[in-house]
């Protein structure tokens, strides 16, 4: 349930529907937008009668939110949620793109890639100190050591790092580092660390499991804003079918639904979506032109001998070309490719 308030309402009338929503063993969630307040109402609201909120001073309006996810909901909130970095927004205008390594697998190799995308102006650094691998032969990450290259490249050349977090006992050591803390496929349905993760109130890019309906994804994202965080960005990074022709199916379809049903950031990752990298460039722009916010790319500066996910890397060239690409299209679909100042020309 919703109640809708005036933004200039006294603050004492809003203490006081919070106030009763919590008698009514519910929790509160104040949600502002730039014309109305909204107090989002979580826990059993199937036992709130709408006659309870509707005679209370500043009430404007009550409104029964009908998904099962509440929070992240568009009926919750109409406006996009914009999320906030220095003079950078994700959920906005700009077009956000997340770009490196799959994996940290050396100082060097982490600089040399940083450094070439700094110089083309990305401002979102990838890449993971903890890998989830399929399978437990294959390279686990540099864990520690990989944190600590990733905050020598944070503060010498003054990237974002997004990496990912596997389990709560790293949590505060990746949170240090992350400007975005990423949670995987894989741990999607981990609601406790979810939980855990949503009440450091940080940003957190939460990727669609491959095997998670849209709704799924939803009500994990759901998780997070009961923490009352809402720096959530969402991200399709394809789903198993029985399509063997390409490691995943890139779910496109899922940005204009997710943008339909809810009012948070959705960016799309093709590197694992589409897993050649030949298939990524096409399927990158065809992401951004149904709606997506933004795009996660894998870019390797040696594809061949990279320790995870080369096949689907792009080259820092090929890479660059794509930048160039997107900067044309943006436009089109009201979005801007907003790279640092000192970028080199695409
Ligand atoms: C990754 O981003 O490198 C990754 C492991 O992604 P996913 O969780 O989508 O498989
Ligand atoms: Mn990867």
């Amino acid at each position: 349930m919703l109640i809708i308030m005036g933004l200039d309402s006294p603050r004492k009338d809003i203490d006081k529907v919070k106030q009763k929503i919590i008698e009514l063993n519910c929790t509160p969630h104040e949600i502002p937008g730039s014309s109305k307040l909204a107090i989002g109402i979580t826990g059993p609201t199937h036992l709130l009668k709408e006659e309870d909120f509707q005679m209370m001073p500043s009430v404007q309006e009550v409104v029964r939110v009908t998904k099962k996810f509440k929070l992240v909901s568009r009926q919750m909130k109409n406006e996009n949620t914009i999320i906030e970095f220095d003079k950078h927004t994700i959920g906005g205008k700009e077009l956000c793109i997340i770009a490196g390594p799959c994996s940290v697998e050396t100082r060097e190799q982490t600089f040399e890639i940083a450094e070439q995308l700094k110089e083309m102006g990305i401002i979102l650094f990838r890449a993971g100190a903890y890998k989830p691998r399929s399978s437990p032969y294959t390279f686990q990450g540099l864990k520690e050591k990989g944190l600590e290259i990733l905050a020598e490249v944070k503060s010498k050349l003054g990237l974002k790092i997004v990496t990912e977090v596997l389990n709560s006992q790293s949590l505060q050591s990746v949170a240090e580092v992350a400007d975005i803390i990423q949670i995987g496929a894989r741990n999607m349905q981990n609601y406790s660390l979810i939980e855990e993760i949503g009440s450091l109130q940080k940003p957190v890019l939460l990727k669609r499991g491959m095997a998670a309906a849209v709704e799924d994804l939803l009500l994990s994202a759901e998780y997070i804003a009961a923490q009352n965080n809402f720096n959530i960005i969402l991200c399709e990074r394809g789903i198993r079918t029985f399509e063997t022709a390409t490691r995943n199916t890139l779910d496109l379809n899922a940005v204009p639904v997710i943008k339909q049903w809810s009012h948070l950031p959705i960016i799309v990752d093709p590197s694992h979506g589409v897993g050649i990298w030949d298939k990524v460039p096409q399927m990158a722009m065809a992401a951004v032109a149904c709606g997506a916010d933004g795009l996660m790319i894998e870019v390797h500066h040696d594809p061949e001998n990279a320790l995870s996910d080369g096949y689907q890397s792009l080259t820092p060239k090929k890479f660059k070309e794509l930048l160039s690409k997107l900067n044309e299209l943006a436009p089109i679909v009201n979005k801007e490719l907003k790279l640092y100042e000192h970028a080199v020309s695409l």
